[in-house]
This record gives C-alpha cells, structure tokens and sequence, in this order.
C-alpha cells in the first residue's frame, strides 16, 4: 500500500507539473526500488524521523546519548554542543540517569554501528515529521480498526487535511472552529437545500479498483512454503 500511495502521489504532482527534484522518505523497501528503477533523476534522502547527513548528521546523532543524560556539551568538533536554549526551569525533562539499565540499552541502540551507517544517508534538509503528525491525526478521523469506501476514506483525509491546516502552526493543541463553521454553512446552507450538484460531483471522482483485485490469488501450498523459507532466513 505505501508503495502504491507513493506511485500514485507522485504522478499526481507530475500531471500537474510539479518538477520533482528530491524526495524524502521513510525507508520502505518498495518505494526505494521504484525510486531506484523508475526516477533516475529523483534524488532519495531518507528522513531523520525514521533513523532515529553525513559525519556532521552522525555527530549530532551520537550527542542525543549525552543530551538524554542532561549532557549538552559533546566531545566532537562536528557538534561542540547542543543547539536547544538551556533546558531548565520549566523547560526541564526527565533525564535518565547515567549507568542505569535503562540509559544503557538506550544508548546502545543510538549508537549501535549499523545505524550510524544510516545515519550517514538521512536527508540534510528535509524531514517528514509534520506528515508523521498528520498521519497520526489521520488516524482519529478515520481508524485503522474501520474499513472505509474509497470515498468515505477521501472524505475523512480531506477533513483531516483541513483540520491540519488550521492547526499546524499554532504552538499549542488548540482547536479552531473555523472551518467547522464553515462545513456546517456548506452543508445546511447549500448542500441540504440543493444536494444535486454535490451529489453530481462525488459521483464524478474516479474510483480505483481494490488494490488487492490486482494480484492474482497465489497457489496457498507454494505462499505458504515462501512464508516458511522467508521465516527460517531471517533467523
Ligand atoms: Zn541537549
């Protein structure tokens, strides 16, 4: 599904001219092979949000194990300390407490090897946090528990878009009624007094066929002894 999400996305923004440039993702498998494969000329960054550029991007990834310490000053060139106002007062966080078991398996898995490598790889401007919080208000519209039409599932993204977009930039979870005192005026001024054209309009949205339609049904003795061969390899 990301990958047709991606696929789909990303032909959007070209039919209307967008000239895409780079991109910034997860790292999803399939989306990197159709980047990869397909658009040569797109340059792929992973997000930060998701690893957890280059020497300076590892520097400041291995200063998170001091910061979580209440540690702000680091012994590394790169990052001599960290960027944040001092965190005191009402500021302050929870900090872990060094040598503590839970401070040591923590800073094993920030500064595990492999993932320094990746680290190396995440994009040096962009990040998808901001879709992370979109995806998460996503959630509250539409639960995952719930299958929906394609339609009512469009309904409820553009909702969640909306309410993104009066929300996003305000420094605190404040609700604005803005839009929702425009959706009622929409619907009791216009669409109940005259429900024809809207009617006319979603009948008119292209609805794609079910994504599981397109593959065929797999023979369940081989999918299954795949699954298996698939299971024994990773361990
Ligand atoms: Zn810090």
């Amino acid at each position: 599904m990301e990958k047709e999400g991606f696929i789909r996305s990303l032909t959007m923004l070209e039919e209307r001219g967008v000239k895409v440039q780079a991109i910034v993702t997860d790292r999803h498998t399939g989306v990197q092979k159709v980047i990869r494969e397909e658009k040569k000329d797109i340059t792929h960054y992973f997000d930060p949000w998701h690893m957890g550029k280059g020497e300076e991007a590892v520097a400041k990834w291995t200063s998170v194990a001091n910061h979580i310490q209440d540690v702000h000053a680091h012994d590394n060139a790169l990052f001599p300390c960290c960027q944040h106002e001092p965190l005191v007062g009402e500021r302050a966080r929870q900090w872990l407490r060094p040598s503590t078991a839970a401070c040591e398996r923590l800073t094993a898995i920030l500064l595990a090897p492999r993932f320094l490598k990746d680290v190396e790889k995440i994009s040096p401007l962009y990040h998808t946090s901001y879709i992370e919080a979109f995806h998460s208000l996503i959630i509250r519209f539409s639960p995952k528990s719930v299958g929906f039409s394609f339609k009512g599932m469009l309904a409820r993204l553009q909702i969640s878009a909306m309410h993104y977009n009066e929300n996003a930039q305000r420094t605190h979870a404040r609700t604005s009624t803005v839009y929702i005192d425009k959706l009622m005026a929409l619907l009791f001024e216009c669409v109940v007094q005259d429900a024809a054209p809207y009617q006319e309009h979603s009948d008119n949205i292209p609805v794609p066929e079910p994504l599981c339609g397109q593959y065929e049904r797999p023979d369940k003795k081989e999918a299954v002894s795949r699954h298996r061969s698939r299971f024994f390899k990773s361990t």
